[in-house]
């Protein structure tokens, strides 16, 4: 089902009930996911359903999330849905983070952004970012930025012309951060550095134990490139610099790989994606850290509680994080 099978179906779903507004993100900091806000009639009250459009597939019901919603939290909506003034419009200018929002018989379509002059529709999307999940609040608070005059912090994870190999780093970079970059890739900061099918990924470690995930979305055909940071600088920063000169130099480092055991739906198990390999970057004490999905890092014990292994390395080049799990468990025996 690609995603506007998967939207179709879903207003399938809930066609019984009265929406009272449409919520849809497509390939929105690439996540693609679906919300509303229905009066369910059998139910008498409101609900929020949400359900992201990447997982909902064959046992379609399972990725629903129902959420009670209280009448009263909804008074700013519901103001806004009897004298909403703004006529439909459509004003894409980029085929990603895509944002439809659909209110009374009206739809606005637009990239990123609510328009500050739409400022109204910021309601439905405040209401449904209460009700996310942790790992989207970013983008909840991405989907306002320009109404509250901070678009200047997301502006760099646009898309852009920048052909990765090529392009002269100075043509985004200031002499500046091309000089500090050079003292991170001299230090030897980028402690991993993978090739995936879509670009790279770069692990940096920065001053104080902080740590950042850089990734750098390529399209080779178009040369389109799109770079995500979790550090917070503003603008383009050396991080990124940096990795990108790790890149040109071919400074590949693959990140560890673990596959976490299933024992019980614990909360590490609902947090993390666990049926896939996820990426490690090492441990200290007595546990690892993975990145998960939003590139936030999980400590993950290494034994659980009745002593048994909760996850299996698969990837390991070095050898390295075998070392340290087995220094581990020898020192958990010898006590
Ligand atoms: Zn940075």
């Amino acid at each position: 089902m690609n995603i506007d099978d998967k939207i179709k179906y879903l207003r399938k779903h809930f066609k019984r009930n009265k929406n009272i507004f449409e919520l849809i993100l497509i390939k929105y900091e690439s996540i693609n996911y679906y919300i509303r806000v229905d009066y369910n009639p059998s139910l008498k009250a409101y609900y929020l359903y949400s359900c992201d459009l990447d997982y909902l597939d064959k046992k379609k019901d399972k990725y629903i999330n129902r959420q009670f919603i209280k009448a009263e939290a909804l008074n700013y909506v519901l103001d806004i849905y009897d004298t909403i003034q703004y006529e439909s419009f459509e004003d894409l200018k980029y085929t990603t983070d895509i944002v439809e929002l659909n209110i009374n018989d009206k739809t606005f379509k637009f990239n990123r952004y609510i328009p500050v002059k739409y400022y109204d529709l910021c309601a439905c999307t405040l209401l449904a970012g209460l009700f996310m999940p942790a790992r989207l609040t970013t983008v909840f608070d991405e989907l306002v930025a320009e109404i509250n005059g901070v678009s200047y912090r997301y502006e760099y994870k646009k898309e852009f012309k920048f052909d990765i190999y090529k392009t002269d780093l100075d043509r985004i970079f200031s002499f500046d951060i091309i000089n500090q970059a050079e003292e991170v890739l001299k230090n030897d900061k980028i402690k991993f550095l993978e090739k995936f099918e879509s670009g790279y990924l770069g692990f940096v470690e920065g001053h104080d134990n902080y740590a950042y995930v850089i990734q750098v979305i390529y399209n080779k055909e178009t040369h389109m490139t799109r770079i995500v940071t979790t550090c917070e600088c503003v603008g383009y920063c050396k991080h990124m610099c940096a990795v990108l000169m790790a890149i040109r130099e071919n400074k590949l480092k693959n990140f560890y790989k673990i596959r976490m055991i299933r024992k019980n739906e614990d909360a590490l198990e609902r947090l993390l994606d666990i049926s896939n390999s996820l990426l490690c970057i090492g441990g200290f004490d007595n546990q690892i850290q993975v990145l998960d999905d939003r590139f936030n890092f999980v400590n993950v014990p290494i034994i659980n509680e009745v002593g048994d292994k909760t996850f299996e390395i698969i990837g390991d080049n070095d050898n390295e994080l075998q070392e340290f799990v087995d220094k581990v468990i020898r020192g958990d025996k010898s006590e």
